[in-house]
């Protein structure tokens, strides 16, 4: 195990990632923002490093800084948790290049999922179901995407390959709105992800977010930890997850994670990763592959029992897993819910100074967040402020005790989403279990409450 290694993140990751350090008994430098020079974590950190201005361009994306970082406090590995530079193919290069461990897949394989059109190809002939749609990036030649429009038929969704967190994307219901739609998706793929490629798929028009996540460590034992449905969702960001996706059969989540795991041993994948899925009518569509810890991992942590960000760490520093697929138990049900700093119906960001904060606990309560009162919700960052995690035997004692947290919870000083979050526990259809990704949007319009 590494003795000592660089967090290149911040908030509740960072905590989260210092924790698991702190269990294995391996030394942490935290880097910050002069914004965040007096987190919790930069304190309990072993050594901190300022790395620059509040602004994350000069920032947590500053590799140049990063990487002096390490070498300054002699770490041997970064950590780059999510967000930020985690999926970013040339910084996890630089990071090897310096002779520090990038703890994270190889670069290639960041790379190869970093772009959407590459990741379908690969994962369809590594035996993963994908989107229907054509593979490889759409032609110049108009007639050709009227002719693969039709061959899938409509709807169909126009994707930036570079696109990302839910932007990119253009939905087409007529041949005549075709053309523009796509030269228009062209033109701000280019513009926002320096990379003007587009394709095709069919649009899936009621599916659920279903996703899978893995861990393979260098020694070909690659193992699925199950799904997550992550389905409530605003603007393609998730607000709660839950393990397992509820509705699906042992035998369907089994297929599934299986596929999943073979196609890791496949493509020789390393660390955690995820493979994100929409899920319609009993069948699974690939979308992409998220090779990085993901907000939402506690709640597979909960109904699995292995530490996540650990075991990232043991795989990094070259360790065996210490399981196998067959000893893996999945037992119980995890819900999280994500609370922002934010207007509850509006969404508008609510930084500023948090007067009180009370958090919840009791049996099979988990709260990550790098919160305190009296702590100053710097805006410059995104607004997710804790994680409410909560874990039952049954999927309906789990929601029962996220519904007890989430009224023990305070937050005072700033706006958050909890009021959101009470609503939607409280919500007939969700408790039900499979609402698509649309329910929330849906019901907002409903109540009349968009922005
Ligand atoms: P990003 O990397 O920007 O998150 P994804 O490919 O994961 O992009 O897609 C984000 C979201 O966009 C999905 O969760 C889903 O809501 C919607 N989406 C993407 N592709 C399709 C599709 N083929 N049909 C329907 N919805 C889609």
């Amino acid at each position: 195990m590494f003795e000592k290694i660089l967090i290149a993140n911040r908030g509740e990751i960072a905590l989260r990632i210092l924790r698991a350090c702190r269990e294995l008994g391996v030394k942490t430098v935290a880097v910050h923002s002069e914004a965040d020079a007096d987190a919790k974590y930069v304190r309990l950190a072993d050594e901190s490093v300022c790395i620059g201005p509040p602004p994350s361009a000069h920032s947590y994306l500053n590799v140049p800084a990063i990487i002096s970082a390490a070498e300054v406090t002699d770490a041997e590995a970064i950590h780059p948790g999510y967000g930020f530079l985690s999926e970013n193919a040339d910084f996890a290069e630089r990071v090897e290049k310096s002779g520090f461990v990038f703890i994270g897949p190889r670069p290639d394989t960041i790379r190869m999922m970093g772009d959407k059109v590459s990741a379908k190809i690969a994962m369809q002939k590594a035996g993963v179901p994908v989107v229907p749609g054509v593979e490889g990036s759409l032609p110049d030649d108009p007639q050709e995407i009227i002719r693969i429009a039709r061959s899938i038929g409509y709807p169909v969704i126009i994707k930036a390959a570079g696109g990302g967190g839910g932007r990119g994307m253009r939905v087409v219901y007529t041949e005549a709105a075709l053309l523009n739609a796509v030269s228009t998706t062209r033109g701000e793929a280019g513009a926002a992800f320096g990379n003007p490629t587009v394709y095709m798929e069919k649009y899936l028009e009621n599916p659920r977010h279903i996703e899978v996540q893995v861990l393979a460590d260098e020694h070909r034992n690659a193992v699925s930890l199950g799904t997550r449905d992550c389905s409530m969702q605003r603007r393609h960001q998730k607000i709660i997850e839950e393990a397992p996706a509820p509705g699906l059969t042992p035998r369907e989540m089994t297929r599934i994670g299986d596929r999943c795991a073979e196609a890791c041993r496949k493509i020789g994948y390393r660390g955690a990763g995820t493979f994100e899925f929409l899920y319609e009518k009993g069948e699974f569509f690939f979308i992409e592959m998220n090779t990085r810890v993901q907000v939402e991992h506690p709640v597979t942590e909960m109904i699995t029992g292995i530490d996540i960000v650990q075991m990232q760490l043991r795989i990094a520093a070259g360790e065996k897993m210490p399981f196998r697929q067959r000893d893996i138990e999945f037992r119980g049900h995890s819900i999280e819910c994500r609370i922002n700093a934010e207007h509850p119906f509006k969404f508008t960001p609510s930084p500023g100074r948090i007067t009180s904060w009370h958090v919840p606990g009791g049996p099979g309560i988990r709260v990550d967040s790098h919160v305190f009162a009296n702590y100053l919700v710097p805006p410059y960052y995104d607004s997710l402020i804790g994680k409410l995690i909560a874990y039952g035997d049954t999927r309906e004692q789990a929601f029962a005790r996220m519904r007890i947290a989430l009224s023990e919870m305070v937050v005072e000083g700033i706006l958050t989403n909890l009021p959101l979050h009470q609503e939607l526990m409280a919500d007939r259809e969700f408790i039900r279990g499979g609402t698509n990704i649309h329910y929330l949007e849906q019901k907002l319009a409903q109540a009349g409450r968009v922005d």
